[in-house]
């Protein structure tokens, strides 16, 4: 049986975590998140911690080739043998390349991607509070999500894609992406 992954993409504050915590426990899934992981190495002062800090801080990504390690390895964990929801990742075409390097063990079910307009992205994460989210570093993510989700979304053209509108209601949001997402995943 090989691995299914399922791909979140969206740009920060459109609730793909939360929607992605829902999902993975409901479907007993693990969720694999590089935002939390790069969080709890930058808490644990982690060599890839100390590295990734200034850089999250700014709002720019972390080089490819430590989140691609990262990454790889937490597939390989017990939890993740069913399959996982990639929550924030791939978000580079070589980071998306470094997946279907994986296809001999791992499948990429569908991809699935939220969309919210500016102002109101901007509006939920200020109140989030999360310390890498101040204006300016908010501003300067939703850059770098709008100039890489398109180059993602040509990539994944052959993929199963689902659109996902992520304002409204919590629960009216994961009524409609387990609809959408049951004809492929079981
Ligand atoms: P958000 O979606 O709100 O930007 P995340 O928790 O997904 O929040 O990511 C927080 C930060 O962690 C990003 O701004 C980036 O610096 C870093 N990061 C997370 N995932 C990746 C990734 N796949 N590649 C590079 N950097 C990443």
């Amino acid at each position: 049986m090989s691995q299914k992954l399922i791909i979140f993409l969206g740009p920060p504050g459109a609730g793909k975590g939360t929607q992605a915590e829902r999902y993975t426990n409901h479907k007993s899934l693990a969720h694999v998140s590089t935002g939390v992981m790069l969080r709890e190495h930058v808490e644990r002062n982690t060599n890839l911690g100390v590295t990734a800090k200034g850089i999250i801080d700014k709002g720019d990504l972390v080089p490819d080739e430590l989140v691609i390690s990262m990454l790889k390895e937490r597939l390989g964990e017990e939890d993740a043998l069913k399959g996982a929801v990639l929550d924030g990742f791939p978000r580079t075409i070589l980071q998306a390349e470094s997946l279907d390097k994986l296809h001999n063990r791992s499948e990429i079910v569908a991809v699935v991607v939220f969309k919210v307009e500016e102002k109101i992205l901007i509006q939920r994460m200020l109140e989030r509070g999360r310390s890498d989210d101040n204006e300016e570093t908010v501003k300067q993510r939703i850059e770098v999500y709008k100039k890489d989700a398109e180059l993602l979304i040509t990539f994944y053209k052959e993929k199963n894609i689902i659109n996902i509108n992520g304002v409204g209601e919590e629960d009216e949001i994961f009524d409609e992406l387990t609809n959408k997402l049951s004809f492929f995943v079981q």
